[in-house]
This record gives C-alpha cells, sequence and structure tokens, in this order.
C-alpha cells in the first residue's frame, strides 16, 4: 500500500536559509525530507532539529559504512534526533546492519533503518570498475535480501529493480527509490532514472526527488504536479 506522503524532497543545499524558503512551501503532511551529506556537513544537526520541529519526517540520508560499533553509535545519534529514518549502506555487511539494528531495537519512536543497496547513479559499467562484474539486478537483490535477514526495515534501490525486489522481500519492507525524474527532466548523474507513477506502480513505497523539485521555478507546483501523479484514480 502506498503512504500518502510517499514523496520525500531532498534537501540538498548549502544554507539552511535555502532550506527554509523551500519548506516555508511545503508541508508535513503532503510529503517527508531528506537531509543528506551536503546539507549535514555545512549547517550540522541543527538542520535535522530545525525540520522536526516544524513537523517534518526527517530522512537522514548519511549512508553510514564503517566498523559495527561506529555504525551503531552513529544510528543511536540519528534517533535521539529525532530522525523518522537513517540509512547505512548493505555492502557494510550484516554484522554492520544486524549491530546498527541491535542498537535501535526497543527504543520509543524507532527510525526505520534502511539500506542502501546499489548507489542509483551506477551503471553496471561502474560496478564493474569496483571489481563487480555482473548484473546491477543481481547485485541489488542479494544486497536487499542480506539487509532483510539482518532485521533492516528496507533497502534504497533504483525503481527499476522494485518489481524484482517484491517478489524476494517480506511486503513490508519498504522499497525507497531515488532516481526518480519528471518526463523531459535532466537526469544529471543519475543513471538508473525512472517516472514518480512508473516507480510505484513497480512497487516503490517513497520515491526521493531533489532536483527536479529544489531546481524548479516553482517548487510547489510540481509537488502538486506529483502527488496529483501518484493520487489513486
Ligand atoms: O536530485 P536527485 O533527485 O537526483 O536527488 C537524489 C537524492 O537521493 C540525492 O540526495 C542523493 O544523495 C540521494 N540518493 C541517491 N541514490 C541512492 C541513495 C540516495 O541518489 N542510492
Amino acid at each position: 500500500m502506498v503512504d500518502h506522503r510517499a514523496l520525500i524532497v531532498a534537501l540538498d543545499f548549502d544554507e539552511m536559509d535555502h532550506v527554509l524558503q523551500l519548506i516555508d512551501q511545503l508541508d508535513p503532511s503532503m510529503c517527508r525530507v531528506k537531509v543528506g551529506k551536503q546539507l549535514f556537513t555545512r549547517v550540522g544537526p541543527q538542520a535535522v532539529e530545525q525540520l522536526v520541529n516544524r513537523g517534518f519526517d526527517v530522512f537522514l540520508d548519511l549512508k553510514f559504512h564503517d566498523i559495527p560499533n561506529t555504525v551503531a553509535k552513529a544510528v543511536t545519534a540519528a534517533a535521539d534526533l529525532g530522525v523518522w529514518m537513517v540509512n547505512v549502506h548493505a555492502s557494510g555487511g550484516a554484522s554492520m546492519m544486524r549491530a546498527a539494528c541491535d542498537a535501535l531495537a526497543g527504543r520509543e519512536n524507532k527510525p526505520l533503518l534502511t539500506a542502501v543497496t546499489v548507489l542509483t547513479s551506477m551503471a553496471e559499467s561502474d560496478l564493474a570498475e569496483v571489481g563487480f562484474h555482473g548484473a546491477a539486478l543481481g547485485r541489488v537483490l542479494d544486497l536487499a535480501k542480506l539487509a532483510e535477514n539482518a532485521g533492516l526495515d528496507g533497502v534504497v534501490c533504483s525503481a527499476q529493480e522494485a518489481s524484482e525486489l517484491r517478489k524476494i522481500v517480506r511486503p513490508e519492507f519498504a522499497l525507497v527509490t531515488p532516481g526518480i525524474r519528471l518526463k523531459g527532466d535532466a537526469a544529471g548523474d543519475q543513471k538508473r532514472v525512472v517516472e514518480p507513477a512508473a516507480a510505484v506502480s513497480a512497487g516503490a513505497d517513497y520515491l526521493v526527488m531533489g532536483r527536479s523539485i529544489t531546481a524548479a521555478a516553482d517548487p510547489l507546483g510540481v509537488v502538486k504536479r506529483i502527488l496529483l501523479s501518484l493520487a489513486p484514480v
């Protein structure tokens, strides 16, 4: 079932002023928001705190990938900030993911813990350069199964892989899909891109969208168009 706030707006800005200009046009009832490495490294945890205080569900997208103890401490710090979702890299391994799960277990308002499978900016030629010679899909499916077995709540993947993933993971396992583009938008550095409604039909639960919204002349208009395209007919 699609969450009525399936849209996650990626707040990839350098300054909080720019974030607030956008956020002032949006409403926590229409979307969630994502704080990634750019905003977090520039502004720090207070960016998250301000968004949480304004009532937004925040996905803290720092894609942790480190030794199990460090990642466990990092996801705990994220949970203390009150985020709705936090993520790690599935390629960090099962023990790392289990350590992160254990660190969050039993917490009140536990954030969803998701794992990045293969970045949507990577095509098979990029995977080959880092030593993986095979189809991106196979790698995504294997990493998703590893994440599910380690106790995670979902994965970040391309919507191009969503329908195959849906066949092998439990129904409530969340599929979070960046690399979403409206018809006619520039793909930029994303390589495995899909349109919003097609992503949801393929089984995506959450759509991460950045530049299509943040670089638009009328971001609210774009958000409304996306939500309309996702509304059940
Ligand atoms: O601007 P665009 O829509 O491409 O933004 C996508 C966002 O999703 C960026 O913030 C990027 O860091 C993030 N992301 C991604 N691929 C992943 C995980 C996160 O593009 N696998």
